[in-house]
């Protein structure tokens, strides 16, 4: 627990120093960024699910989960930027990034394919592909990860399980699982998991998801996991 929550200070330490030393110039920034003790070989792509005309889940207030799933994302593009690891996002804006199709179903196979294709063509990739969920029962809440059948994928997802429980103070009781039937997570070779934040359906998690404060304490969590996991292996 304790070792967490360290590293969790450790990273966001680091964030609010660069910030503070960028007012004198970039030196300062490259100087503390190259010095950091992180791997920066991997390139982490970072996939909002759904988009466009595929919202996804819709929230207890109405809101669809591809704007969840958006904001947290570039949010997390943006910390792993300022620690120097190389971004891919699937999708930096409210689209679907489907090729081909005339209905919704075609259009959505053919978006999928394209995230395969953007992941397979990124040397050294480490894919996070950022979800919400949600249930009919709406006492169910908590962050849950799940991973792809690649090497490396269980490691990284029981580091992101252990940190986002701690970080977000939850309770504890959720484990990360081998993701099932979602065709991204089928059909990638470098190591990937889902994250699902947390339940829409829940309204007090809910209203977390939507804080920008919340929000930035989830990237926290997840930049410090995937670091770690790439210095234990
Ligand atoms: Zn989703």
């Amino acid at each position: 627990m304790r070792k967490w929550k360290l590293s969790v200070f450790f990273y966001c330490l680091t964030i609010v120093a660069v910030l503070f030393l960028a007012q004198w110039g970039s030196r300062a920034v490259t100087v503390i960024v190259q010095n950091s003790p992180l791997e920066r070989e991997r390139c982490m792509i970072i996939d909002p699910g759904h988009g466009g005309e595929d919202g996804g889940a819709i929230s207890c207030t109405g809101i669809v989960e591809s704007a969840y799933n958006l904001d947290i994302s570039l949010r997390l593009r943006d910390l792993f930027r300022l620690l120097g690891y190389d971004t891919q996002m699937t999708r930096s804006r409210d689209v679907s990034i489907y090729t081909k199709g005339e209905t919704l179903a075609q259009k959505k196979m053919s978006d999928l394919k394209e995230r395969v294709r953007i992941v397979s063509e990124t040397e050294n990739a480490l894919l996070l592909s950022i979800h919400q969920n949600t249930f009919s029962d709406s006492r169910y809440s908590g962050a849950q990860v799940f991973y792809a059948d690649t090497d490396g994928s269980e490691a990284l997802a029981k580091q992101l399980q252990s940190a986002l429980t701690e970080t977000l103070s939850q309770s504890g009781n959720r484990t990360c699982k081998k993701s099932s039937g979602v065709y991204l997570m089928e059909h990638i070779s470098c190591p990937g998991v889902l994250i699902e934040c947390g339940f829409l359906s829940n309204p007090q998690e809910e209203a977390k998801l939507r804080d920008p404060d919340y929000q930035k304490l989830l990237c926290c969590a997840i930049t410090a996991a995937v670091s770690q996991y790439l210095s234990d292996t």
